[in-house]
């Protein structure tokens, strides 16, 4: 498997190359400020102890402190780490949010874990890392495998070793822990703004517009389901178990209640039932990959026919097929602009967690709206400028954001 630091690393190289970045600034932002290595016990239910490693890198804070989700998987590295913090890095400066860029997690495999182990892990985790975060100086989040619960836990354990309620140090909680409202739908919203800027960039007619969405999770759902709303046609859907087709368009809450009730979106009727490589080379407008890395490869580029495509599952598209897709004029949304809506919301979280504010989920929304959509446009000016796509756009945006700065 590929070193996920070392793409990281040439990507960043790549962008200096285009943007005439200063040597010495390059070879800063090659390495994270500060990566930390910790190992904790955990007490296990049958009174037994578990040591466990866990990981935090922190890439950048010039434009603000830290920010990036802990996650807890048997597949997490320090590589991995590394390059998802200097990711984090590039997206929370491509929409302009006074945050950098970090990443950590824990080597567990938590289905072999009780609720109570889980909690147990949870707080041991922050105590290891409680030095370094902090509201001012690194805000974690949720990622795979963690969830709001986790961040209660990790919330309320925090405010104990600081001694005073400290929210803002974490996002991604629940409603009544002080999370924001809007946080559930701010990452398909956000690419459905992006769809509307499309739209409205090259004059794409809602009604006549087919879209084909792979994967019907957190994301891939709140696309279709404002996509659909706003008069877009949703003619394919995907989730692990296949796809659904239907040229007419797909009714997308009535999918939410299939696979809600039948387990899988394959159940819905009155649909072809086709499978995910086929939703991929679907002849639809825009194609939306929502579900997991690397689907769009050197295999199957050239057979993709959607102009458009939105990136809203991180790196969906290799590097080899991306050149392909360039080199064919179509239109990639790259993930660290279209699927930003996410990191936007929890910036809002934090705002008001430090201003004792609460925002109503129209608020969220419409300031949401109002940071994606001015970023496409820089975004899109910026490839412009370079004579580049909007992926190189992005990440050239961003790159000089933090190197301004430094
Ligand atoms: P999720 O777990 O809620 O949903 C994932 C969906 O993908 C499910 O419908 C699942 O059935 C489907 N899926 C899994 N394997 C598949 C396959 N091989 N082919 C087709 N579909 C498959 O996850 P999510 O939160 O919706 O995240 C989706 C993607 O978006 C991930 O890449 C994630 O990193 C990225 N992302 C999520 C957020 C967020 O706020 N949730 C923010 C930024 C990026």
């Amino acid at each position: 498997m590929q070193d996920p630091f070392k793409n990281a690393q040439s990507q960043l190289t790549k962008v200096a190359k285009l943007i005439n970045l200063d040597s010495a600034k390059l070879e800063k932002l090659l390495l994270p400020d500060r990566f930390v290595e910790v190992s904790f016990r955990v007490r296990m239910d049958d009174g037994s102890y578990q040591t466990f490693v866990g990981y935090r890198s922190q890439h950048n804070n010039v434009l603000g402190p830290y920010k990036g989700g802990l996650r807890f998987s048997t597949y997490v590295t320090p590589e991995e780490v590394k390059a998802l913090s200097m990711w984090m890095t590039w997206k929370t400066a491509v929409v302009n949010l006074p945050f950098g860029g970090g990443k950590g997690g824990v080597k567990v495999d938590t289905k072999k874990l009780s609720e109570a182990e889980l909690e147990r892990l949870s707080r041991a985790f922050i105590r290891a890392i409680a030095d370094i975060i902090g509201p001012d100086k690194d805000v974690p989040a949720p990622d795979m495998y963690t969830n709001p619960t986790v961040m209660g836990w990790m919330v309320d354990e925090y405010s104990k070793i600081v001694g005073r309620p400290s929210p803002a140090v974490i996002t991604g909680k629940k409603i009544e822990d002080g999370g924001s409202q809007g946080r559930v739908e701010a990452t398909g919203l956000g690419g459905f703004y992006i769809l509307e800027e499309l739209a409205t960039k090259f004059k794409l007619e809602k009604d006549t517009t087919t879209i084909a969405v792979q994967g019907f999770g957190n994301v891939g759902y709140y696309f279709a389901y404002f996509a659909s709303k706003a008069g877009f046609k949703v003619v394919a859907i995907s989730d692990s178990k296949g796809a659904i087709y239907n040229p007419n368009g797909i009714d997308v809450e009535h999918v939410l209640e299939v696979k809600q009730t039948a387990g899988s979106v394959t159940n819905m009727s009155d649909v072809d039932v086709i499978s995910n490589e086929e939703l991929l080379k679907l002849d639809v407008d825009v194609l939306v990959p929502a579900a997991i890395e690397n689907v769009i490869a050197e295999t199957n580029a050239d057979k993709i026919k959607a102009k458009y495509i939105i990136e809203l599952a991180n790196g969906p598209i290799t590097p080899e097929a991306d050149s392909i897709l360039h080199a064919k004029n179509r239109i990639v949304v790259p993930d660290i602009l279209a699927n930003s809506g996410g990191v936007t919301v929890s910036y809002f979280e934090w705002y008001q967690n430090k201003h004792n504010e609460k925002w109503t989920k129209e608020e969220v929304f419409k300031k949401l709206e109002d940071t994606i959509k001015p970023a496409f446009k820089e975004v899109y000016s910026k490839a412009e400028e370079l004579n580049s796509d909007l992926r190189m756009g992005a990440y050239a945006l961003a790159v000089s954001r933090v190197t301004e700065k430094m």
